[in-house]
């Protein structure tokens, strides 16, 4: 169910459970303020999700309310981890859903990296 993204942060959401080890997940990077882990239901052969470290519900709130520091970590740790992936040889696509019309169902702050094979048109409706 897409989530209401201007709704406060919700601190047992799925991603926040992750951040605190009380659910597993198969991860990819880690740095002091952001964390790279592998989606569960993956939708590309590489299907990578970057979030932050800290208590933002999206994309929108992020850039809003995030220190310089952690918007430069999150950034940064994104580049990275496509290029450790060897994603910009294969051509990669980064994503972030945003509110409940575009999908978001996660309520934590998250850019999907997608790759290892064609990646078709941008939006499929
Ligand atoms: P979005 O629709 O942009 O909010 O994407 C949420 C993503 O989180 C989906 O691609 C889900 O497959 C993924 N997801 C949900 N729960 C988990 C989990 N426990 N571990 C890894 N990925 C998850």
């Amino acid at each position: 169910m897409p989530i209401d993204a201007t709704k406060p942060y919700d601190p047992d959401n799925v991603f926040a459970k992750i951040l605190s080890g009380e659910l597993p997940c198969h991860k990819e990077a880690e740095t002091d303020h952001s964390f790279a882990f592998h989606d569960i239901n993956p939708l590309a052969a590489h299907h990578i999700l970057v979030i932050p470290k800290g208590q933002y519900v999206s994309w929108d709130d992020f850039t809003a309310k995030a220190s310089d520091e952690e918007i430069l970590d999150f950034v940064r740790l994104v580049g990275k981890v496509a290029r450790d992936r060897g994603m910009e040889q294969q051509g990669y696509r980064m994503l972030a859903n945003v509110g409940q019309r575009a999908g978001q169902e996660v309520p934590h702050l998250h850019v999907h990296l997608f790759a290892g094979e064609p990646l078709g048109p941008m939006l499929c409706k």
